[in-house]
């Protein structure tokens, strides 16, 4: 018989010349479990998705009840169903006032693509500037955004009057003028390696888009929902942006993204033309359920409010010489290496000891460090006993 693993190489697109092959049968909690009894801890979360753990009872519970009702029917604009009203209504509850109404999405780089349009034919304004270094997904549009040259130069062209500010850079707060319609930034750039910025910076940009008249639009998409500490990271920086985009730990481990916006703002795509902006699956019933229940579990379990206890355990059980610096903030982390080499070593050797650890996409010379949420002090030290056995091997 054909194995997965070989059927994945022939019959599945690759992305790159050497996949990890890691083949999953099933997930609980922060454990990942292979076809042949092998158990990983999970400190990747999907890329920051699984934030409640693997296969919650809630959420399990909320997917079932909700498959018993309707699975798919028209999700935009036109029919009334319950999980999407009442997800939206439980959103907003949790954000500042001025966001008022939600677009909902499959997946974050549509989230983004929404965003940009609503920018643009809200301001009337064409330029969009975001940050190099940054990651905001694949599609072309975000595409578009993306601070590496070498991606979008691979896929040229892409999206007209796009320009790129330094991120954390106060000086390239100029180039946003009274031509941008918006400035597209990620809380934390992730894929850039955990780059945290200052919130002088933060509030510098804040101030400056209002200056000007040109939308600030936060890419919450790995950051949010408790990840750094608090439910979205634009708490941290004491400013609101004009648009908020998530996706990823949004779902409790379903496909949904979402943008959030005001009233006013979101209103440009009803008209001129109408239905400027629609999606056959955005907000799917079973999604905005299962999203319902795990915004609950993050409440009810004061997960948010556990999450900076959690980090400090890392910081301290990892705090070696080999480890030139661990950067980030809250549950979103990564160990800067000095090479490649050693990164893929010792992912590997983690691996090899039942934990899943990987690499940024930007950032290849450090360790991701992205749990679960839920994981518990026991399974952080275990985690930080392998981690350290594979850098004391291969660093
Ligand atoms: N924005 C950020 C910051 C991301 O990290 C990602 C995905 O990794 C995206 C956007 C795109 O999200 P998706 O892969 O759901 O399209």
């Amino acid at each position: 018989m054909i194995s997965n693993r070989e059927l994945f190489l022939k019959n599945t697109a690759q992305t790159s010349d050497s996949p990890r092959l890691l083949e999953i049968d099933r997930a609980e909690g922060v454990y990942l479990y292979g076809p042949n009894g092998e158990k990983y801890i999970d400190l990747v979360s999907g890329f920051n998705v699984s934030n409640i753990g693997h296969r919650h009872p809630k959420v399990l519970k909320a997917i079932q009840d909700q498959l018993d009702r309707f699975m798919h029917v028209t999700v935009y604009g036109e029919f009334v169903q319950a999980p999407q009203v009442q997800f939206a209504t439980e959103l907003l509850e949790v954000l500042p006032k001025t966001f008022e109404s939600v677009y909902f999405t499959n997946s974050g780089a549509e989230a983004v693509e929404g965003s940009m349009k609503v920018a643009k034919k809200y301001t009337g304004r064409r330029e969009i500037i975001a940050a190099r270094h940054a990651y905001h997904g694949s599609t072309q549009g975000a595409l578009s955004l993306i601070g590496n040259e070498e991606y979008r130069e691979a896929y040229a062209p892409l999206l007209p009057e796009i320009s790129f500010i330094d991120y954390n850079q106060l000086s390239d707060l100029d180039k946003i003028t009274d031509k941008t319609a918006a400035v597209i930034v990620e809380a934390i750039q992730g894929e850039a390696g955990v780059r945290v910025p200052d919130k002088e910076y933060m509030q510098a940009l804040r101030r400056k888009c209002t200056e000007v008249g040109a939308l600030l639009i936060f890419d919450e998409i790995q950051t949010g929902f408790g990840r750094t500490g608090k439910l979205f990271a634009f708490e941290h920086f004491d400013i609101v942006p004009d648009i908020l985009m998530s996706a990823k730990g949004i779902g409790g481990g379903m496909p949904l993204g979402a943008f959030v916006t005001p009233k006013e703002m979101m209103d440009v795509i009803k008209a001129n033309p109408m239905l400027g902006h629609i999606t056959t699956f955005g907000g799917h019933p079973v999604s905005c359920a299962a999203a319902r229940a795990s915004l609950q579990v993050i409440q009810e379990n004061n997960l948010v409010q556990e999450v900076d206890q959690k980090a400090d355990l890392f910081r301290k059980e990892l705090d070696i010489p080999q480890i030139k610096e661990i950067r980030g903030l809250g549950l979103m982390m990564c160990l800067q290496l000095e090479n490649f080499d050693q990164v893929y070593q010792v992912s590997n050797y983690c691996a090899s000891q039942g934990l899943i650890i990987d690499w940024y996409l930007h950032c290849e010379t450090a360790l991701r460090i992205a749990p679960p949420l839920t994981i518990t002090e026991e399974e952080i030290l275990k985690s930080c006993k392998i981690i350290k056995e594979g850098i004391a091997k291969f660093c």
